[in-house]
């Protein structure tokens, strides 16, 4: 029996450590890489690298005016303003005071996260 195989596809599939692309938004820059968030994903031959964004819950960064940055996928937080009631599974994309930049980037205009430390 003979296999084909997509050798383009293949080729094309990007690796741990590959750099997707730099993303300038809100005044700072990403620079977003291909990876694993699990380290089972990693040993999963199943699991291809993914789009690895930052984690703000664990590193807050904050833009010149003190707004906090977020991603469209975080998990909201306490201050959570959203159509329906927040539960475990609403992101801050389903959030009013989310503000969206580039990518799956944006801030928190919520006047309670706002930082009046010098970011
Ligand atoms: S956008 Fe801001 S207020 Fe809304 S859930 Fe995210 S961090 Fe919380």
């Amino acid at each position: 029996m003979k296999y084909e195989t997509d050798a383009s596809k293949i080729e094309n599939t990007p690796k741990e450590g590959d750099l997707y692309k730099v993303v300038t938004t809100f005044g700072k820059s990403f620079e977003l890489r291909y990876g694993f968030y699990e380290e089972r994903d990693r040993l999963s031959p199943l699991c291809e690298p993914a789009i690895i964004y930052p984690d703000f819950i664990r590193e807050p960064l904050f833009t010149e005016t003190g707004e906090p940055f977020v991603t469209m996928m975080q998990d909201a937080c306490g201050h959570y303003k959203g159509n329906t009631k927040r539960t475990p599974d609403s992101t801050c994309a389903e959030c009013k005071h989310f503000s969206q930049g580039e990518e799956w980037f944006g801030v928190c205009t919520c006047k309670a996260r706002k930082t009046t430390e010098t970011p």
